[in-house]
C-alpha cells in the first residue's frame, strides 16, 4: 500500500511536473509509488535501454516505495478495455490515498490518453466485482499534474511550494539527461512560483472540490 501513487506516460513525467511533491512526501514519511506507462522509445534523443536507465536512476533519487515500468507503444498510446483492465490490478494493489496523473489538457496525445485510462481505472477498479477479498478501493483524491501551461489554461487549483526540495528536484530532472528537461522543468515551476507566491512551485488541479474534515486542515 503506497499513500500517493502517480501514473505518468514517459520516464520524465514525474520528475517535471511533480517530482517536488514526490520528495517532500517522502521526507514526510508517506510511502511514494510511480507506474510509468511507456519506455520512451520514441522521444527521438535516445535509445530505450537508456531511457530506462535514466528512469531507474531517477526512481532511487525519488526514494520510491513501488515502482513499475509498463510496456504500453510510447506515442501510440490510447484509450482501451485492454489498458484500463492492465491499470486495475496495479491500483488496487498499491491502493493509494491520493492518486496522481496527468491533465487531459496536456499537449501530448500519450498523456491525454493516460489521463483518461487511470480515470476509467479508478472509477472500474472502484467497482465491487473486482474485490476478490470483499475491500472496498478507492482513492481520497484523484489529482492531476500539468505538463504544459500553454495547452492546459485551466487555472491551477493547489500549489505545492517546492523551494526546500528544489536542488533534489533538478538532480531528478538532470537523470534525464537525454531528454534536456531540467530547463523547461526550471521555467514551469517559476511561472507557478510566481503565481503561487514562492520561488518555485509545481501546480495540481483537484478533480472534484477537496472536503476538510477538521477545522485544523484549514491552518
Ligand atoms: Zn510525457
Amino acid at each position: 500500500m503506497v499513500d500517493i501513487l502517480a501514473v505518468t506516460a514517459h520516464p520524465d513525467d514525474l520528475e517535471i511536473c511533480a517530482g517536488g511533491l514526490f520528495l517532500k512526501a517522502k521526507k514526510e514519511g508517506k510511502k511514494t509509488g510511480l507506474i510509468i506507462c511507456t519506455r520512451g522509445e520514441s522521444g527521438g534523443y535516445a535509445e530505450q535501454a537508456m531511457r530506462e536507465q535514466e528512469a531507474k536512476k531517477a526512481v532511487e533519487l525519488l526514494g520510491l516505495d513501488y515502482f513499475r515500468h509498463l510496456n504500453f507503444p510510447d506515442a501510440a498510446v490510447f484509450f482501451s478495455e485492454d489498458a484500463v483492465q492492465t491499470i486495475i490490478p496495479l491500483l488496487r494493489e498499491c491502493s493509494p490515498k491520493i492518486l496522481l496523473t496527468l491533465h487531459q489538457d496536456d499537449y501530448h496525445p500519450d498523456h491525454v490518453a493516460v489521463s483518461r485510462i487511470v480515470d476509467a481505472a479508478t472509477f472500474v477498479g472502484g467497482l465491487n466485482k473486482y474485490s476478490s477479498d470483499g475491500s472496498d478501493w478507492k482513492p481520497k483524491e484523484l489529482l492531476y499534474m500539468c505538463g504544459d501551461p500553454r495547452t492546459n489554461k485551466r487555472k491551477p487549483d493547489i500549489f505545492i511550494n517546492i523551494d526546500d526540495v528544489w536542488d533534489e528536484k533538478l538532480a531528478c530532472c538532470n537523470a534525464h539527461a537525454s531528454q534536456n528537461v531540467t530547463e523547461y522543468a526550471v521555467k514551469m515551476a517559476q511561472w507557478y512560483g510566481m503565481l503561487g507566491q514562492c520561488n518555485y512551485a509545481e501546480a495540481l488541479y483537484t478533480r472534484n472540490p477537496l472536503t476538510l474534515s477538521t477545522a485544523d486542515s484549514l491552518f
